[in-house]
């Protein structure tokens, strides 16, 4: 009060006046701020004028507005000025090369589970937009929505052990799920163009007629390449009324010289050998489900999700219809930093069957779970464009994994216990759709 007391009034004026032409000519700016409940925070008690985007604990604020720092109490993580003409972008991408690239003239603002969100100017983001694939998505960033939710610890004293769902997944046998694992791996190659990934399909074929299932083989083309995807299914008691239940995985491989070392152990051996793990384990249960289940196997995923869109293109509009969940295993094993982390994927209009999912974690298995509701680049996309409802579980580390696509993918950089936990959730999961759906609520 009494540096202003001794301040001419015009002086003060000016001063004013520069604050408020500051205010007004200055760009908006951008802040990152930690906060695991932000989002629901600000729906409660903020002004209404914030603009917000929600990626697990980190808030992304825009706002030409000073934001209510008493809704939000760590210090921001940083605070960026937007120039004129700059927006910002988010990238989701599953393409490892994506994932660790720069993007010059531009500025990142966060990275992180396969997200990343840009300023960037017109022509910035033009490059960016080019960069579109199956496996990469460029938008503008959406505004006051949870992208991804925050963290939730499962744990192992609040795992049920005792009902029914409990004795079912307790059978898994992840003996024979590291046997199948590892003679995936040594097939060398399952890159969708060469002869061993066709080998490897009637591996598993072979390995499936044995479990009693009935398998078939749906033939389609990569460009001039002719492959196969690989089906399993056990009908089931009452398919007129519980629909068909989908698990599903890719089972080629790729890496810097794929035709001859493309080991894909995480991606998608361990996911393939999961599949294979949840067709055992029903038909070792002698249960009979209710909703019929297939098993699938998909080739030509890493060359644009050729096979998973060769599926869906065969169905009838009455088929497709009756596809009630669609679970996607793709790369469960990888864990590098504690605790186990997992995330779910879908989209906004499958929230019934995320939040199924969830429920599940927290009951059956021990992780960290995270569900993103921005779904790209796996074999769910295709069925969630056609409004089929479908989720991938994904190790959450895949953005860091410095083995993916890599010769480095093998045996020895899987965490058994992550799969162990991945596929007690998709157990769990098979046996609410589809061996006791009647009490799926
Ligand atoms: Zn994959």
């Amino acid at each position: 009060m009494k540096f202003f007391a001794r301040t001419s009034c015009i002086g003060l004026y000016v001063v004013l006046m520069l604050a408020c032409t500051s205010a007004a000519m200055a760009a908006d700016w951008v802040q990152v701020v930690l906060s695991d409940n932000g989002y629901e925070q600000i729906k409660k008690s903020g002004s209404g004028g914030e603009i917000f985007t929600q990626f697990g604990d980190i808030l992304i604020i825009q706002s030409g507005e000073v934001f209510n720092d008493k809704l939000i109490k760590s210090e921001p993580i940083s605070t960026v000025s937007v120039q004129p003409g700059e927006k910002l972008y988010l990238i989701t991408s599953k393409d490892p090369a994506i994932l660790k690239a720069s993007f010059p003239g531009t500025r990142t603002i966060y990275r992180e589970m396969g997200f990343i969100v840009i300023l960037a100017d017109e022509t910035e983001a033009m490059n960016l937009f080019s960069k579109q694939s199956d496996f990469t998505k460029v938008e503008l960033l959406p505004e006051n929505q949870v992208i991804l939710t925050a963290p939730v610890s499962t744990g192992v004293t609040r795992i049920k052990t005792e009902d029914d769902t409990a004795k079912f997944i307790k059978a898994l046998d992840m003996k024979a799920f590291m046997q199948d694992t590892t003679a995936l791996v040594d097939f060398k190659s399952r890159y969708s163009y060469v002869e061993s990934a066709q080998n490897s399909i009637d591996h598993c074929d072979k390995i499936f007629s044995k479990l009693g299932y009935k398998t078939s083989k749906q033939s389609f083309k990569i460009g001039s390449t002719a492959t196969n995807n690989l089906i399993a299914e056990r009908k089931g008691e009452n398919e007129e009324k519980y629909g068909q239940v989908l698990v599903v995985g890719h089972l080629d491989s790729t890496s810097e010289s794929p035709r001859d070392n493309a080991p894909g152990a995480d991606d998608n051996g361990s996911g393939s050998a999961g599949v294979i793990a949840l067709a055992r384990l029903l038909n070792e249960s002698d249960l009979k489900p209710a909703a019929t289940v297939k098993f699938v196997l998909f080739m030509g995923e890493e060359q644009g999700l050729y096979g998973s869109k060769a599926y869906i293109k065969e169905l009838s509009a009455a088929e497709r219809a009756s596809i009630k969940a669609v679970l996607n295993l793709d790369m469960i094993s990888f864990d590098a930093v504690a605790p186990l982390s997992i995330m779910l994927e879908t989209s906004s209009f499958n929230r019934p069957m995320a939040e199924k999912l969830q429920k599940l974690a927290l009951d059956y298995a021990d992780f960290t779970i995270q569900t993103s509701f921005n779904a790209w680049g796996s074999d769910h996309a295709p069925f969630l464009q056609q409004k089929i409802p479908a989720v991938l579980t994904i190790e959450s580390e895949f953005a860091t994994n410095p083995n993916y696509h890599k010769t480095t993918d093998l045996i020895k950089i899987m965490n058994q216990n992550l799969c162990l936990q991945i596929l007690r959730l998709n157990a769990a999961a098979l046996y609410a759709y589809a061996i006791k759906p009647e009490l799926n609520n």
